[in-house]
């Protein structure tokens, strides 16, 4: 890449590269394009886990009007992992990504990395799991 005023590599007393420097006024031009580039790139580099929305279990819970004893329990129909109950599970194989009182609750596998459905219906639960379609986590 060409070197200007504009955008300059900065090196260290020892020569080691170690930043790059963009002046203003490029910024300030191009700050609506870099700064999304930019923050999906953070996002690869130090990824920032949103936390679990455990509230919405709560909810969940305190609606529970199945025909069935309350359960915590997910497999993965993907790589059968499985917990009788993510909430109290040391190993939380399953990260909790939220519930509706609906009866929908959605985790991903933790050793593979599959969305998990559990969807309590009246008298009965069902699981469905799918794999993220690149592949990554
Ligand atoms: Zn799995």
């Amino acid at each position: 890449m060409a070197h200007s005023d504009h955008y300059l590599p900065l090196y260290d007393k020892k020569g080691n590269f170690y930043a790059v420097m963009l002046s203003a006024e490029l910024w300030n031009k191009y700050r609506h394009k870099l700064e999304p580039l930019i923050e999906g790139m953070l996002e690869e580099i130090e990824p920032v886990e949103k936390p679990e929305p455990l509230h919405e279990w709560d909810e969940f819970k305190q609606y529970w009007d199945f025909k069935y004893p309350y359960n915590a329990r997910v497999e993965c129909g993907n790589c059968g992992a499985q917990t009788e109950d993510w909430t109290t599970d040391p190993n939380k194989p399953f990260r909790f990504r939220g519930a509706q009182i609906s009866g929908l609750a959605v985790f991903q596998c933790k050793p593979c990395s599959a969305t998990v459905r559990k969807k309590h219906f009246k008298d009965h639960i069902c699981f469905e799991y799918s794999l993220n379609a690149c592949g990554c986590k």
